[in-house]
This record gives C-alpha cells, structure tokens and sequence, in this order.
C-alpha cells in the first residue's frame, strides 16, 4: 500500500483525462477552457491510462475516480472505463462530471460497469444553475439522474459548490433536503476553494461552510462516524431521509489528516496535492508494458514528498491555477 511519511495511505487517485470542458462555471473556468500554448502534450492515451492504472493497483490502488475538465468530453470515455475495469486490476472506477448529457449517455454508463457517478449541480434553481456555469442544461442533468435511478444504477452523488449570495440561504437547503427526502442520493457542498486565478472570485463569494453546518445541527442531521481513511467528506444522515448530506471543507482544521488521495493530470504529471508546488511527470514510464516496475519504484518515492498539509489557509494555491487541471 502506498504511505507517505506521515502514515497516510493512498487507496484511492483522481485522474484527469482532459483539461477541456464545455462549461464556463465562474469558480473554475469563467472563460471557459483556453489551450496551454505553452504545453502541447497530448492527453494521455488510453492504452497509457491503461498502464498507470495497473501499476497503481499493484501499488494497492483500488478506486480511481475519472475527472477532469469534463471527462465525458472524450471520444474514447467509454473505451477508457472498459480498460479500467477489464485489464487493471483496479476495483473502483467512478468519474466526477458535470453531467451535461446525462440523460444521453445514463444507459451506456450503467451498462458500462462505473461503480459511482459525482455530478456537479450548483443549484437546483434553473437560472442560478445557469448563472454560475453559462449552461442551460439543469433539466437534461436531472433527467439523466432519473433515467440512472430508473436502471437502478447504485452511488450517486452531487456536488456543489458554497457560493455566498447565490445558494448558500436557508431556502437553497431546504431545495435540496427535499431532493434527497424520497432520493437516495447522497448531496454534498464543497466549500470554495482559492486557485490562482480565482483570487477575485474566492473574496466574492467565499464563505465557510459553517453555514451549511450549523443548518445540519438545527435539522438534527446526525454526524456519520467514519474511519481515518473515509477522505475529506464529513458526512451527516437523518432517519426520515433516504439520501446523506454531506460537507467538504478544506479551510478546516485537520482537513489533510484524513487525505486519502493523489491526483495524475491529464498529461501525466503525479500531484502530490491539489494544492502542491511539485509535479513531476511520469509518462516517460507509461509507454510500454515493462515498465511496470520502474513506474511502481518512482509512485512509491514520490509519496516521501507529500507535505502534512495544503497551507491553503495561508493563501498558498501552489501550481493550481484552476481546478479543471488537476480535477477538483
Ligand atoms: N467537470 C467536472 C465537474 O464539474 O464535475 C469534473 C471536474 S471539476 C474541476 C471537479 C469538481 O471540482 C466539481 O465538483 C467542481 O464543482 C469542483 N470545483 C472546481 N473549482 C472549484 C473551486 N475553486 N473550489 C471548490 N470546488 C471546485
Ligand atoms: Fe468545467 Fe467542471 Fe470546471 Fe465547471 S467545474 S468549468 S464543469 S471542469
């Protein structure tokens, strides 16, 4: 198992497999995505993804979460979960996605085998939805939950951000204790985080998740207890409710303690953090099957760089100028 020198374990790695994405969500691409002209590496291939994922799963990695940019972008999507599944050893493989044709590909991916899916819905509201992503697509996103419940497709989640002024009121809550009342869905909010381009943004709308906690302590959600390694998610159930809720919130003290994850860019550079200074690549051991070894050796000394903590609290957003590079 992979550990670094503070005795975390790593089980779990978050892969991005592109930086394109169709939506201009203000806290991640406000421009929508602009090529690197300074990199013109390609995305990794799927035959490459296929090797990192082995070598990763003989390092004891068992869950890789597919990301991005929006991952469903890519022609070969479905091909790259196949090979995930079929030739790798890996156990887990679920995707992060904003869901933008859901409802057109609900039946390929719950034939595909993905053992989870995490969609990003900001809102509930049709025009806040549109106002943070530029993207109408709010009915199309819930008809394709529907169509994924309907296939009796298991482990969905939602995502959004905390964005004050725009769903961060007692109203915006009650929307979604509704939605996951009769839903088994669980519904998480991830407090805003600060990347290097979103300086401006983040003091706009940043605002703790306190919030949205102290509206779970006067609702009598209960705080689900989970082991050292359950990740970042403080998760909280109800008895009446089919669907959890639950808060990320990386400003919180401790909040690295329980980091279970490392992240690998869509042009295979291994990140030690979301937030981190280094990035060192290694695609130049992803290219042929006998590799294996050396790719293994260089993950494992790697992990002896993992800082204790992102000192994001310290304003320090490290290479992250957004998060579609390193898929949030
Ligand atoms: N495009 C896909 C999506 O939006 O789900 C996958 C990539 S996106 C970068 C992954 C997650 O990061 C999304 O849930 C998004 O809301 C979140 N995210 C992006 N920028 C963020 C920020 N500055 N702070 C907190 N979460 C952020
Ligand atoms: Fe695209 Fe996801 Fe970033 Fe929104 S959060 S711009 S959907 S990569």
């Amino acid at each position: 198992m992979l550990k670094d020198s503070f005795g975390r374990t790593f089980p779990y790695i978050r892969l991005s497999i592109t930086d394109v994405c169709n939506f201009k969500c203000g806290y991640c691409l406000p421009n929508g995505y602009q090529k690197d002209n300074s990199d013109n590496r390609k995305f990794l291939s799927a035959e490459e993804i296929g090797r990192l994922a082995k070598g990763l799963s003989e390092l004891g990695v068992c869950k890789i979460r597919l990301t991005g940019g929006e991952p469903t972008v890519r022609k070969d999507f479905f091909d790259i979960i196949k090979i995930l599944k079929n030739k790798t050893g890996i156990k887990k493989t679920v995707i992060t996605t904003n869901g933008y044709r859901l409802d057109k590909i609900a039946d390929q991916i719950a034939e595909s085998g993905l053992d989870g899916i995490n969609i990003s819905i900001d809102s509930l509201n049709r025009e806040t939805f549109k106002k943070v992503t530029s993207h109408d697509r709010l009915p199309e996103i819930l008809k394709g939950i529907e169509r994924l419940q309907k296939l009796n497709f298991k482990n969905i989640k939602i995502n959004a951000v905390l964005l004050k002024g725009i769903n961060d009121s007692e109203k915006d809550f009650n929307e979604w204790s509704s939605f996951i009342k009769s839903n088994e869905i669980d519904f998480r909010y991830i407090e805003l985080m600060q990347t290097g381009d979103g300086l401006d943004y983040f003091r706009k709308y940043h605002v703790p998740a306190k919030i949205f906690i102290n509206y779970l302590n006067n609702n009598d959600w209960v705080v689900q207890t989970l082991g050292r390694n359950a990740g970042p998610s403080k998760n909280y159930i109800h008895s009446s409710f089919k669907g959890k809720f639950g808060v990320i919130a990386p400003y919180s003290k401790d909040f690295c303690k329980s980091c279970n994850r490392l992240r690998i860019t869509a042009r295979g550079d291994l990140r030690l953090c979301l937030f981190g200074s280094t990035g060192i690549s290694i695609r130049h051991l992803l290219q042929k099957d006998d590799q294996l070894e050396e790719l293994k050796d260089l993950i494992s000394k790697q992990l002896n760089f993992k800082k204790e903590s992102h000192y994001l609290e310290l304003g320090d957003t490290g290479l992250t100028k957004n998060l579609s590079t390193t898929g949030g």
